[in-house]
């Protein structure tokens, strides 16, 4: 990940992250237009943060390319107009050289999602007890009623039984 530095200080340092392994797959081609396309796709395994809980989450990156490649001194040439036309994104290259890895960062980055939760259950224990204890406070208040009114007739029941002993007496 040391090659993607912007990338890894978005990124936890989980070791997940620090072992990643990226599958790249780029195929540079002339399209029927003449232009330079740069296609293809990254695809791996990273880790997220989750936004409610802060702890990790497993995350699937599979994410597609499709660009025209275009030298920085022909973009003017090519104009505004005909890039928006042909709805493609460009990847500027100075002078005939396209700068890979800063590139494929840009694309990686782009693709992540820039809010990510768990699924509620997998949310982190720590999180999950809070809620537990959240919601059981009121329940143990019922349930300990229940339990005073039965005291309450335990109590009158041995009054009772001593009222008979008397009684009987
Ligand atoms: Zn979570």
């Amino acid at each position: 990940m040391h090659i993607f530095p912007r990338l890894s200080e978005a990124l936890n340092t989980s070791e997940t992250n620090k072992n990643a392994v990226l599958m790249v797959d780029l195929q540079f081609f002339r399209s029927d237009e003449g232009r330079d396309m740069l296609s293809g796709s990254i695809s791996g395994k990273l880790e997220l943060n989750c936004q409610r809980c802060l702890s990790g989450l497993p995350y699937q990156l599979d994410t597609e390319l499709n660009l025209q490649v275009l030298d920085k001194d022909k973009l003017e040439e090519a104009g505004d107009r005909e890039l928006a036309e042909a709805e493609l994104e460009v990847a500027l290259s100075d002078q005939g050289s396209l700068d890979l890895l800063a590139l494929l960062e840009d694309e990686i980055m782009l693709s992540l999602p820039i809010v990510i939760y768990h699924d509620e259950l997998d949310c982190n224990q720590a999180y999950n007890a809070l809620k537990k204890r959240a919601s059981a406070a009121p329940e143990a208040e019922t349930k300990q009623k229940p339990f005073a009114e039965l005291q309450g007739l335990k109590e009158q029941l041995q009054q009772e039984k001593q009222k008979l002993k008397k009684l009987k007496d």
